[in-house]
C-alpha cells in the first residue's frame, strides 16, 4: 500500500463553504420530552413528578427558546419524536409556525442498537407519520435518538428521502455519507455531532434514572462552549450543538444559550444556518462519498 493522507490539509479534500463563509454553526433542539424515558422504563407512565420534569420544555422551556430565538432572528432545527409531536402538538405547532425546521426523531425515542432494520424501518415510518398528521410537515432530516445508528440506518434514510443525518462523531467538518460500499450507492449528507455540544450530559439529573447529581453551571457550559465554538470557527468547521428544551430551556440556561447565540453572530464569516440549509449547500459540493465499514472481530 502506498497511500498516505495529507495531514496538512485544515479540511477534507474538496470542502469549502460559500463565499464570505469561513465556519458554520447550528443550534438544534431536540424535542424529547416523556419519550425517552417511557422508552427506557415503560413503568414511568405511572411517575408525576418524572414525566413533569420531561414536560417542562414542552410547558415552559419550548417558548422561551422560541423567544430567544426570535430576539436573535435566527432560524433552528427541531428534532422532534413522532410521540412528543402527538402529546404536544399545540407547541410542535408553534415551532413550525415560527419558521423553524422540523425534523425526525424516532417515535418514541427508541435507540438503534440491536433493532432489526425491519423494525428500525417501522420506527422511522411511524415518525413519519406523526409528524405528517400533526405537523403536516415531511421532514429531510434524521437524528437518531439517544445518537444510535446501525450500518443498516443509513439506507433506510435515503430509501425513505431523508436527505441528511446528523449525529455521527468522525468529522468537523459536513461530509457526504455513503449508505454501503457498493459503487453508485444513495448517500446522505452527514452534520456530525457530539456528547460534549449536548446538554444533557452536563444538565440533567433524575434519581435513578440519568445523571449523577452533578450539574453544572450554565457559566460553565458557556465556557465550555464558547472554546468549541471558537476553535471549530478557526478551524472552518461546524459547530453543531444540540440542546433539549426540557434541560436549557431552564431560566439561567437559555440566558446562556443567548449569549452563546449572540457570541456565534459576532464571528466574521461564521454562517448561522439550520441543518437543512447546511445539508442542502453541502450537496451541491460533489465531495467523495465517505464510506464506513464494519469491523470484523478478529478471532
Ligand atoms: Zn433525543
Amino acid at each position: 500500500m502506498t497511500e498516505t493522507v495529507d495531514w496538512r490539509l485544515p479540511m477534507p479534500p474538496g470542502f469549502r463553504w460559500p463565499d464570505g463563509v469561513r465556519a458554520a454553526a447550528c443550534f438544534t433542539f431536540d424535542v424529547d420530552a416523556e419519550s425517552p424515558i417511557l422508552y427506557e422504563y415503560p413503568e414511568s407512565a405511572a411517575w408525576l413528578d418524572v414525566m413533569t420534569h420531561q414536560a417542562y420544555g414542552a410547558r415552559t422551556g419550548i417558548a422561551r427558546i422560541l423567544r430567544v430565538l426570535d430576539r436573535r432572528r435566527i432560524r433552528s432545527t427541531f428534532f422532534i419524536p413522532g410521540y412528543s409531536a402527538e402529546r404536544w402538538p399545540a407547541i410542535c405547532r408553534s415551532i413550525r409556525d415560527a419558521g423553524h425546521e422540523i425534523a425526525h426523531h424516532g417515535y418514541l425515542h427508541e435507540g438503534a442498537h440491536g433493532a432489526t432494520p425491519a423494525v428500525e424501518e417501522a420506527r422511522l415510518l411511524r415518525g413519519l407519520a406523526s409528524l405528517d398528521e400533526i405537523l403536516g410537515v415531511r421532514p429531510s432530516g434524521y437524528r437518531g435518538p439517544t445518537w444510535e445508528l446501525t450500518y443498516e440506518t443509513p439506507a433506510i434514510l435515503a430509501r425513505h428521502g431523508f436527505v441528511y443525518d446528523s449525529g455521527l462523531m468522525d468529522a468537523d467538518h459536513p461530509y457526504v455519507l455513503a449508505t454501503s460500499a457498493e459503487q453508485g450507492a444513495s448517500t446522505l449528507i452527514e452534520l456530525p455531532g457530539h456528547w460534549s455540544l449536548d446538554d444533557w450530559e452536563s444538565y440533567n439529573y433524575l434519581p435513578g434514572i440519568t445523571g449523577s447529581g452533578v450539574i453544572s453551571s450554565p457559566a460553565d457550559i458557556l465556557a465550555r462552549w464558547t472554546l468549541e465554538l471558537d476553535a471549530l470557527a478557526e478551524e472552518g468547521g461546524l459547530f453543531m450543538l444540540t440542546n433539549h428544551p426540557f434541560v436549557s430551556g431552564r431560566a439561567s440556561r437559555a440566558v446562556a444559550l443567548e449569549r452563546l447565540i449572540e457570541r456565534a453572530q459576532a464571528i466574521d464569516g461564521l454562517w448561522v444556518a439550520t441543518a437543512a440549509e447546511i445539508a442542502a449547500y453541502v450537496a451541491t459540493l460533489g465531495l467523495e462519498p465517505v464510506v464506513h465499514r464494519r469491523p470484523v472481530l478478529p478471532d
